[in-house]
């Protein structure tokens, strides 16, 4: 490389514009994955992910050199500056394939040539990374200065300016940045910039024109791109550094500002931010994992759904879509992407209207990104650049997904997939492919790389037994999918995946976190065996589901359900329920930015009622707050928000709020198919003004009929002084998973503590049967609604103390009516009364592990 030439003298008091050699993503050499140029060692510069497949000249100079495997030139211009401009990471490794020059060394070349065009597909999938550092050669006799911040950026753009050292007085970068604001802050977000922040953060913004940004370590990303915000994997305690530019950046920088104090409903103390989950932590037995089958057939993997499953392996992969790289014009490319955005969204919207639990939670995340500023403007850019549509999109996902699994966060890494997903699933729509449901043979275990929400929604779920994947992690999405649809599943097991041909009998212990490939025929007959005897039962329960449930001594108990949706309603009565316990009615409430109306409420309420067939349907109101932030009710910020401003408290606080949903329940019909829950009670004072306000709707509705006012026994005060709350409600049902954070002081949604939260401890126990004692004084039921009502071990337990209403998850139910059902009263109760002799929730587990019916 040639030495540049000092010419300093013929250009003092002048500024050179550098314009972008890439479109792409501009960012701060510290990004690139390689020290000798993240330390400036060759000089200093910025970088840019590419979105396009061109490097264009980025000033009128020389080729003083190119590389001979073509992903490398510099360019020397007149007043001696070098710019080196170097595609992608190891790239020469390549040794030219998806590398093609179009200048020689020594051409003349003007700012915009193109330089070298290269296949970016290729190279994502050969190098260690795409990233292209733009490098000022020698900085002794040149200043470099930005004049771009980093985010999106076009071939031609000017990224910064090259000023003679001599003549830097008086040009301050400021001149050519104009007025930029910044602040720095800490981040005092529980669980750091997720999703939901981001999102508000968006909104937040929607009012300003200054363009914003949030920095981490010097990574710089649009604010009001959720997707772009995860990426920087921001967590309790990081600083940041916020920065506004614009007519009302002022404004603009303190509303994040203040947003971003505020804590968003989930304030912690910066200075209690646990260390992050590493990636390799998630993944250690891919890291461990070889491309050979162990010889005794076994491969470790990371329970994603536990169970047990014997079948055939049959390896899954769809091919990638294949779009064209150029498109036929800006104009109609957009119009394309616009169209395919709007029928995906309208397909996401009518799959999240018939989803419920996770599946919707998930869809309504894919719906959210779809409309990502970030994504949008990415892609819009490749358009310009003469993009086709689909190459478009995909070059906007691609480094994003990538960025993602770079956070080093295990958790964030888990996201990259459902954005390949909503990759795939717009170059679906705008390819024609079909979404068609995927068909197996009977007995089948998928094999995969990995697997993606969307292609497990869409599997033909009476063949398919289980499903391994050789990536992907055990939080996410494919893999809470894949428990709450009770197929057992296997992820991170490694490379040695490859290996299991299509046929070989494998036995996939979930819960065993084993995946056993082609085991002799006396281990398959025992593995088929136990799953026989599993399914036999699971059966019988089912089978049996339907009859009211009884103790083996008559004892009447109700098996209901705890809902969240009219899909939850419809499971819970083919599964048996005798109605519902708890229908969570925040799922309204939340990821909106208005309150629902009475109307859009009583509609939801009225689905589920009727999908209940006239089963009793018991409607919590609204429990919102503490670990469930509503975007539009400004609940100021909390030290303690399990303490504070949450449950029926929040009612208080909006009373129109409260007389709103109680409106809406009284209005679904019949009358009194739906009775009133109120949550987080802790006197009996709060359920009378729960009453004071039930009778005055019901007068102003003209309703005689008698609706069931009940208490939720969550906190410990309402379980010492159950008898007086029974003499004045109707019923008496317990939260047990609050009653049991209050019960020992333990967040619920702390990971510090999660090991030692049981709601089987003897004093949640003790609680428990105080509870059941103050009702029975006052001839009422009580009934339980948390999770220890859906744990088999806990049943007979409950039973025995006095319970006479469980309300499980839809899926269990028939189970826990076949447990109850093989019980009798007298057994239980001197189990329970055991149980409340133990020492330790340990020492509980023990005695009920040890306990037949
Ligand atoms: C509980 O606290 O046990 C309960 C059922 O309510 P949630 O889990 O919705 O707080
Ligand atoms: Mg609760």
């Amino acid at each position: 490389m040639t030495p540049p030439t000092n010419k300093i003298d013929g250009i003092a008091g002048a500024s050179i514009a550098i314009g972008a050699p890439l479109t792409g993503w501009l960012t701060v050499l510290d990004e690139v994955p390689d020290a000798v140029f993240a330390s400036r060692m060759l000089g200093d510069g910025v970088a840019i992910d590419p979105t396009g497949d061109c490097l264009v000249c980025p000033c009128d100079g020389e080729v003083s050199a190119l590389n001979a495997s073509g992903h490398a030139v510099t360019i020397r211009i007149a007043e001696g500056a070098e710019i080196l401009m170097h595609i992608g990471i190891d790239t020469v490794a390549l040794a030219g394939r998806g590398f093609t020059p179009c200048v020689r060394q020594g051409d003349r070349v003007k700012r915009g040539d193109v330089l070298i065009r290269f296949d970016l597909d290729a190279i994502v999938q050969a190098a260690p990374a795409v990233v292209t550092p733009v490098l000022l050669l020698e900085t002794d006799h040149f200043t470099l200065a930005r004049t771009r911040d980093n985010g999106p950026v076009k071939a031609g753009d000017d990224i910064f300016t090259l000023t003679a050292k001599a003549a830097e007085a008086g040009t301050p970068a400021e001149t050519a940045t104009g007025a930029t604001l910044e602040r720095a802050l800490l981040v005092p977000l529980a669980h750091g910039i997720h999703a939901r922040p981001a999102a508000r953060i968006k909104e937040a913004l929607s009012g300003f024109s200054a363009s914003v940004s949030i920095a981490k370590a010097g990574k710089a990303m649009n604010a009001r791109s959720p997707v772009g915000l995860l990426t920087l994997g921001i967590r309790l305690g990081d600083e940041v550094t916020i920065s506004a530019q614009g007519p009302d950046a002022a404004e603009a920088l303190a509303t994040l500002g203040a947003l971003i104090d505020s804590g968003m409903g989930e304030k912690a103390d910066p200075a209690s931010a646990p260390k992050a989950q590493p990636v390799a932590q998630v993944a250690a037995p891919v890291a461990q994992g070889t491309a050979v089958l162990p010889t005794d057939g076994k491969l470790a993997g990371v329970t994603a759904s536990p169970g047990l499953a014997v079948g055939q392996a049959r390896a899954f992969r769809l091919p990638e879509i294949q779009v064209a790289p150029t498109g036929q014009g800006a104009a109609v490319e957009q119009a394309r992407l616009e169209a395919a955005r709007a029928e995906l969204a309208r397909r996401l919207e009518a799959e999240a209207a018939h989803a419920s639990g996770p599946q919707k939670s998930i869809i309504q995340a894919h719906r959210a990104m779809l409309d990502d500023d970030g994504l949008l403007e990415a892609a819009s850019l490749s358009i310009g650049d003469g993009a086709s549509a689909g190459h478009a999109w995909r070059t906007a996902v691609r480094p994003q997904a990538a960025a993602l699994r770079a956070t080093g966060d295990a958790h964030l890494a888990e996201r990259a997939d459902d954005m390949l997903d909503l990759e795939r699933r717009v170059l679906a729509v705008l390819e024609g492919v079909a979404d068609e449901p995927l068909s197996f043979p009977p007995g089948t275990v998928l094999v995969a790389e990995d697997l993606l929400p969307s292609q497990l929604m869409a599997l033909d779920k009476e063949n398919v037994v289980g499903f391994v994947v050789e990536r992907g992690g055990p939080t996410s999405h494919v893999a809470i999918l894949a428990a709450s649809m009770g197929l057992p599943a296997l992820v991170a097991i490694g490379p040695a995946l490859h290996q299991v041909a299509d046929g070989t009998d494998l036995i996939l212990d979930a819960t065993g976190c084993t995946l056993h490939v082609a085991p002799d025929a006396a281990t398959l007959a025992t593995a088929r065996d136990r799953l026989a005897v599993i399914t036999a039962r699971r059966a019988a329960a089912k089978a049996a589901a339907g009859k009211p449930c009884h103790t083996a001594d008559g004892v009447r108990i109700e098996v209901f359900a705890n809902l969240g949706s009219e899909a939850d309603a419809k499971q819970a009565v083919a599964n048996g329920a005798e109605g519902s316990g708890l229908l969570r009615t925040e799922f309204l409430f939340l990821e909106r930015s208005t309150a629902p109306t009475v109307a859009e409420q009583t509609a939801d309420y009225q689905s589920i009622a009727t999908a209940l067939e006239g089963r009793p349907l018991i409607v919590r109101l609204l429990d919102i707050g503490g670990d469930k932030p509503a975007p539009y009710l400004p609940i100021p910020a909390e030290e303690n928000p399990a303490l504070g401003l949450r449950g029926i408290r929040v009612g208080f606080a909006y009373p129109a709020m409260l007389e709103d949903q109680i409106r809406a329940i009284l209005s679904v019909q019949p009358v009194g198919q739906c009775r009133i829950m109120v949550p987080m009670i802790a006197g009996v004072d709060e359920l009378r003004r729960v009453r004071a306000v039930l009778d005055r709707v019901r007068a102003e509705m003209g309703i005689t009929d008698k609706v069931e006012l009940g208490v939720m026994v969550e906190t410990p005060a309402a379980a010492v002084t159950a008898d007086l709350l029974a003499a004045e409600a109707d019923f008496l049902s317990i939260g047990t998973n609050d009653l049991t954070q209050y019960a020992l002081a333990m967040d619920r949604g702390n990971a510090a503590v999660a090991g030692s939260i049981d709601g089987l401890h003897p004093s949640v126990l003790r609680l428990i049967a105080q509870t059941c004692q103050g009702a029975a004084r006052h001839g009422k039921w009580t009934g339980v609604c948390g999770s220890l009502a859906s744990d088999p071990l806990a049943v007979p337990i409950l039973v025995g103390l006095g319970v006479a209403e469980l309300s499980a998850t839809p899926a269990i139910v028939p189970e826990i009516k076949a447990l109850v059902s093989a019980l009798t009263l007298e057994q239980a109760r001197a189990h329970a009364a055991a149980a409340l002799e133990c020492a330790t929730a340990a020492d509980v587990r023990t005695l009920a592990r040890g306990f037949s019916a």
